[in-house]
């Protein structure tokens, strides 16, 4: 086996000593970085013209058992005339502050390198300058070391060393691995109805290279219907790594415990389990010491980080099985952070469970791992109908006037310029007609953007991009990370915010296209927020798909299959498997009122049909029920009636805002046995990811369409929409509305022994191109 490496991921590995310092320093992006190194290459270039940049260098290392480690990269400049090899770094501020571990992974890159040159060129001394480059004012700091080839070898021959004996670990592991994999059976006697096709798919869609939509039921075992075939595929697609990712944390102990159950019929390797499974936890959620710096004078668990990385590492990969506990426990052993360990074993576990954010996201950490590594990846995304909204959240991003307000108020004059600047742009913003179309009202739009309900809320979208608007957040920018960078103890945390918000506005908004708008909302004088909205997510998601092996999407709502692909990006030919539901029709007995309309207009008139529905079912089939609306105040006026003229039924009701704990308590008011109604709104909490089998839930009542509000927003979707795809009401409103109708439905039959009903109570549920899109299974009225 000849394994290989490049300098940087070597140095990585073996150089890093001390802290972790993740203090704000302010880095520069990657184009100021190849800019940087280019300004340099043409300063010595016009000084020497013999000067060599970008030098490709090679070298082997063989150690005592014959293994070959073979270490490629490029050294920034080569001088032959003076025996020098250089390595560009770039910076702001003042180096002084550049982290320890920084500094000694950039000497170690150098150092090597230079061993490589000496080889190549048969030198017995180089002189090594490591040059950063201040962007602020251009000026170079060289610091300059001479070492002889035979110390450089050293070196070099010390670094391949350790490297080698844990890419050796790795490269066992890896086979025992796939050999493991390769004999992995079904952990159970038998597939459940409906789940062998499902697993089936999903092997082709990994064996062709191939993503693929899974629409299937509640019930049949997703989870372990989808690890287990592309587990199977892995060692035979040669796949490194598996992403297994959820869009809410609970979502993950299934995944969790599929894989445990999984891993036990793998054979293991000597103590460590076969399979290494990882799940990545938020920041927020495996941090010690919340509200503390990452930075070793300030946190215990960064202190000295780097230095007993190698054994937290080696233990954890031991343990092999690496939940949020298990983490937690293995780091605190050995006194690292638990947050910044998962985030380092990203790089070494075969499965990671996670969140869609950590490969879908901007930055994401899993996505960026597998283009470093050229990994090849299959990645499961569980209830990926969320996967459109979730995406669109991702690729947005807002700006709050009183925010610039406050912080023109407090920051230091150095800044009052730029500031004042950005000021009289936003304050200009949407101040010419031709810039703008949008309504002023007090609508559920308006209100949803600007969060001040009851007031007079002016929505507009913007036609063109607010440039000038735009350029004056970029140069404020640019000054706050200036004096930041010059003001290094000044660490003002609302300048550092509001820094780190403007570069994810500006950033975003040089990818602005059609897939995007600029909305403005304002509530009053000072009070506007501007918010650069995606709306079609499919040109950043589709990378992330073709950087994939095979994508694997499931969920029990994911039709129409052109729906998912259009926005997600997905490639056309990306195919949609509806897998049969192991439920039968006499199950679920469904009602259309087709006399009852819950359109805005007919609501009140609504509301006396609604309650007696309600009522009369209950008095029917006494036991628990879920009332699902479209608003909170559609919901407040028929719990008012409902109350009025049935007293004696038990209700309860979902809140504005609920937490855990209030949410907890709504769902154990549905003990089995009991009887009421539970009121909620559709798209919430309660309408879909809960699980309420058997008599813990015996029907459902359904008064909306759960068709989005009418807007200048959502009208402005459904124009781009039809301009894009000719399909602009179905993909606005018809589709994500009736996702959730069929979402909320589902809540009530959950295993092939339920038995319910489920009321749809409006006439437009009798129309045929809705029929359409409710579950094939159902008998419909
Ligand atoms: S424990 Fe918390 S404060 Fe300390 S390094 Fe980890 S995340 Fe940062």
């Amino acid at each position: 086996m000849r394994l290989k490496v490049a300098v940087r991921a070597l140095c990585d590995f073996t150089a890093r000593r001390g802290d972790l310092d993740h203090r704000f320093t302010p880095s520069p992006t990657a184009s100021e970085g190849i800019a940087g190194h280019e300004l340099i290459a043409e300063r010595r270039r016009a000084a020497d013209a013999a000067f060599e940049t970008e030098v490709a260098l090679e070298g082997e290392y063989v150690d005592a058992t014959g293994q070959v480690l073979c270490v490629s990269g490029r050294a920034d400049g080569v001088d032959s005339t003076q025996g020098r090899v250089e390595e560009v770094k770039t910076h702001r501020g003042d180096l002084a502050r550049m982290a320890d571990n920084q500094r000694a992974l950039h000497w170690a890159q150098l150092f090597v390198y230079g061993a490589l040159l000496c080889r190549a060129r048969g030198l017995e001394r180089l002189t090594l300058s490591l040059v950063y480059l201040e962007l602020g004012s251009g000026r170079e700091t060289r610091l300059d070391e001479t070492r002889t080839a035979v110390e450089l070898e050293a070196i070099f021959k010390e670094h391949c060393a350790r490297y080698m004996a844990w890419a050796k670990q790795e490269g066992l592991h890896r086979e025992g691995r796939d050999a493991a994999l390769r004999q992995l059976g079904f952990p159970f006697a038998a597939f459940r109805t409906g789940q062998r096709p499902l697993a089936e798919a999903v092997y082709k869609a990994a064996s062709t290279s191939r993503g693929l939509l899974l629409q299937a039921p509640t019930g049949i075992g997703k989870t372990l219907g989808t690890l287990f075939p592309m587990l199977t595929a892995m060692p035979r697609q040669g796949l490194d790594r598996l992403f297994f990712l959820t869009m809410k944390t609970p979502g993950r102990r299934l995944a969790l415990d599929a894989l445990a159950r999984l891993g036990d019929t793998l054979e293991p390797q000597g103590e460590a389990p076969a399979l290494r499974v990882l799940e990545l936890v938020a920041r927020e959620k495996a941090c010690e010491y919340p509200g503390t710096a990452c930075h070793g004078d300030a946190c215990p668990l960064a202190s000295g980080f780097y230095d007993r990385l190698p054994a937290a590492r080696h233990a954890a990969v031991e343990r092999g099985r690496l939940d949020r506990a298990a983490l937690r426990e293995v780091a605190l052993a050995h006194q690292v952070c638990p947050y910044y360990l998962g985030q380092e074993l990203a790089r070494w576990c075969d499965v990671v469970v996670g969140d869609v954010n950590h490969y879908f996201d901007v930055h994401a950490l899993l996505h960026a791992l597998t283009q470093a590594h050229d990994w090849r990846v299959g990645v499961l995304v569980d209830e990926a109908h969320n996967l459109i909204d979730r995406a669109r959240g991702m690729y947005s991003a807002e700006l709050d006037q009183r925010r610039l307000a406050g912080l023109r108020r407090q920051a230091p004059p150095a800044l009052a310029k730029p500031l004042a600047r950005l000021g009289r742009q936003w304050a200009a913003l949407g101040d010419h007609e031709g810039d703008k179309k949008g309504d002023k009202k007090g609508d559920n739009q308006g209100n949803k953007a600007g969060g001040q309900s009851g007031r007079d809320v002016e929505y507009q979208v913007l036609s063109v991009p607010p440039g000038g608007m735009l350029r004056a957040l970029g140069q404020a920018a640019t000054a706050i990370t200036d004096y930041l960078a010059e003001h290094p103890g000044e660490v003002d945390p609302a300048l550092q915010e509001f820094l780190f918000e403007a570069l994810a506005f500006t950033r975003l908004a040089e990818a602005f296209d059609d897939h995007s708008l600029f909305e403005l909302t304002r509530s009053g004088r000072g009070r506007a927020l501007l918010a650069l909205r995606n709306l079609i997510p499919a040109p950043f998601l589709a990378p992330r798909f073709a950087a994939s092996h095979s994508a694997v999407l499931f969920s029990a709502t994911l039709s129409p299959g052109d729906y998912f692909r259009d926005l997600l990006g997905l490639p056309a030919q990306t195919p949609c498997l509806e897998v049969a539901s192991p439920f039968a029709g006499e199950q679920l007995e469904v009602r259309i009122r087709r006399d009852i309309s819950t359109r805005y207009a007919h609501r009140q008139a609504s509301i006396e049909p609604i309650v007696a529905t309600l009522a009369e079912q209950f008095q029917r089939a006494p036991g628990n029920y879920l009332a699902f609306f479209s608003s909170f105040a559609y919901l407040e006026a028929v719990v008012a009636r409902f109350g009025e003229a049935h007293g004696e039924i038990p209700v309860w009701r979902q809140e504005r805002g609920m937490d855990e704990t209030a949410r907890d308590a709504f769902l154990a008011r549905f003990v089995a046995g009991g009887q009421g109604i539970g009121f909620a709104v559709l798209g919430g909490a309660f309408a879909e990811g809960i699980d309420l089998p058997g008599d813990r839930l015996i029907g459902a009542f359904i008064a909306t369409l759960g068709l989005p509000p009418v807007g200048a927003r959502q009208e402005t979707l459904r124009e781009r929409l039809e301009a894009r795809f000719g399909r602009g009401f179905d993909y606005a409103y018809q589709y994500p509305g009736l996702n959730k109708v069929v979402q909320a439905a589902g809540r009530v039959i959950r295993t092939p022994e339920d038995r319910g009903v489920v009321v749809l109570m409006d006439d437009r549920f009798a129309r045929p191109e809705v029929r359409a899109l409710l579950p094939g299974w159902w008998r419909l009225p």
